[in-house]
């Protein structure tokens, strides 16, 4: 409109889910903005790869607390039932141990205790004990913590004392095993941290929040993949006035003395900037967009300390016929549990064995994949870059014992049934995505990196820069990162006031 003050511009560095909730939110805060991808489409870890007719959902796959979503359409004055048909699965996840039992984790409260007296007789009392547990966890550090910023010291000072209340010092694994005795139990009621990058002996027990989450609001999938929810939120941004630009990496912020000003491209192209905000890894983010004399907090040396998420070998992977066997979501636990996560993340081997997770998403939707074939992927945690491995040479091998194990268990004949597939790894999910050391989850949760330990939503480094994704608080997954992005509401100063 002539004459009109043009709007404040946010710059948005990544299209990951927290980036593109970070554009909704500044959008509807009266922000233009604009969001970089350095990949050829938005999505980041939930891009979608599409092979011989099949599509397959790159990263996220189970949905939880849909309302974070529901919350961006409705900033943007939409319905997400208009946009996105979100079908509730169940059992939430089918878990199969190495001797062939399976157990059926679901969100109904009668089936579950019908299910651990099945597994575990002895144990129904205590796990009932830690689901209570894991609701009073999940009203601390899910409703009241992960949309505060911890931006200073008495953030964090104040709430100790309903940490030491809720036993947060304890790990995941050690908070189960307080409440349940049954070896089997106990890998089914701890493994969750495993979804957001953590391991469950050395993740705070904070993260048992999440069996209640599920529970209260179930686990979803949408219609399409979730590469449909990727593309809803670029319409929502597009229909703000917004733009999402692909192919466009960038190399540098710049800074008016502490203060971002904008950003610089690979191309060389400069975009200026009122406030920027990073979705790309943190530690990427600090080590290589900000230049290193303005970091006081994020040094190079400081960020080669920190602790990183494991990495993940996932086979996406097409089959001519239906396995009408497997469920959406099946976890396939290996022979060893403590001390496969010990070589994942603390000795940084490649082990011999793996447990996985296994995607059968047109076990919901069947259009994912020609008629009559199946889409999946299969993931298998395994340590990030710091272990040396050589996953140019590695892949395959590992791919194939993989294929074995599926085929010798729950998809017979696998080998001769496959016409599409991809691998990726964790140099990949360094060289393409541009995580540090490959992890696939940002700097890992344990309590010394979370909160106010955590890189901040409101950099510590430099003015009007602003982070959100996995790698900053409250951390990894959706239900984190949409999060991360609601807590620049409290961050980042009204567009009105920067006129
Ligand atoms: C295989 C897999 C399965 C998962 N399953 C689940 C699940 O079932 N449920 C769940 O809740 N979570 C799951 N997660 C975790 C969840 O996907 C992630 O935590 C979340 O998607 C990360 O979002 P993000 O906002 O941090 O951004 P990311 O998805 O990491 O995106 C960051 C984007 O920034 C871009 N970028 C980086 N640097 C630059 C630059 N310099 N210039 C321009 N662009 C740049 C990247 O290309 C990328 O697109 C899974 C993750 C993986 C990898």
């Amino acid at each position: 409109m002539q004459g009109s003050t043009p709007k404040p511009h946010a710059v948005v560095i990544g299209s990951g889910f927290g980036g593109l909730a970070a554009a909704v939110r500044l959008g509807a805060r009266g922000y233009r903005v604009t969001v970089l991808e350095k990949l050829d489409v938005p999505g980041g870890r939930a891009y979608v790869h599409r092979i011989n007719g099949f599509t397959f959902d790159a990263g996220p796959t189970v949905i939880t607390a849909p309302f974070l979503l529901e919350e961006l359409w409705t900033l943007a004055g939409r319905r997400m039932s208009d946009d996105i048909d979100m079908r509730p699965v169940t059992p939430f996840y089918r878990i199969r141990f190495h001797d062939g039992a399976v157990f059926d984790y679901t969100g109904d409260a009668a089936a579950m205790r019908k299910e651990v007296e099945r597994l575990a007789p002895g144990d129904v009392e205590g796990y009932e004990r830690f689901i209570r547990t894991s609701e009073e966890i999940f009203k601390v550090g899910f409703e009241e913590l992960a949309h505060v910023p911890f931006g200073s010291w008495w953030d964090m000072a104040k709430i100790v004392p309903d940490m030491m209340k809720l036993e947060s010092y304890r790990s995941v694994y050690n908070l189960v095993a307080k409440h349940v005795k049954d070896d089997r139990l106990r890998q089914v009621m701890s493994f969750h941290p495993l979804l957001v990058g953590g391991n469950p002996f050395s993740t705070t027990s904070i993260y048992t929040l999440i069996a209640f989450l599920e529970r209260k609001w179930g686990v979803h999938f949408p219609m399409g993949g979730t590469g449909a929810l990727v593309k809803g939120l670029v319409r929502l941004i597009e229909g703000q006035g917004g733009e999402v630009r692909c192919n466009a990496e960038v190399k540098r912020i710049l800074l008016a003395g502490r203060k971002a000003r904008g950003v610089e491209l690979a191309s060389g192209e400069t975009i200026a900037a009122d406030v920027v905000v990073s979705n790309a890894d943190s530690a990427w983010t600090y080590r290589h967009l900000v230049d290193e004399n303005v970091r006081k907090r994020w040094t190079n040396e400081r960020l080669e300390k920190q602790r990183y998420s494991m990495g993940l070998f996932v086979w996406y992977f097409g089959t001519k016929r239906k396995y009408e066997n497997v469920a959406h979501h099946t976890i396939c636990l290996g022979p060893r549990y403590e001390g496969l996560l010990d070589d994942i993340f603390q000795r940084h081997v490649l082990a011999d064995d793996f447990s996985l997770y296994l995607h059968r998403p047109t076990a919901t939707d069947p259009s994912l994949a020609p008629e009559g074939s199946d889409a999946f992927y299969v993931l298998s945690p395994v340590p990030n870059l710091s272990s040396g491995t050589n996953w140019e040479r590695e892949a395959e091998p590992y791919r194939k014992r993989i294929e074995r194990y599926l085929a010798e268990t729950l998809m017979p004949g696998l080998e001769k049934e496959i016409v599409a597939s991809r691998v990726t790894h964790p140099q990949e999910f360094q060289d393409r995505l541009l995580s540090f050391r490959g992890a696939a989850f940002g700097m890992e949760p344990v309590l010394t990196q979370s909160a106010f330990f955590r890189p901040h939503n409101e950099s510590e480094d430099v003015e009007r820069l602003y982070i959100v994704g996995a790698g900053t608080h409250p951390g990894a997954g959706l239900p984190g990162v949409l999060s991360s992005a609601r807590v620049l509401d409290r961050v980042v100063p009204d567009a009105a006031s920067l006129h």
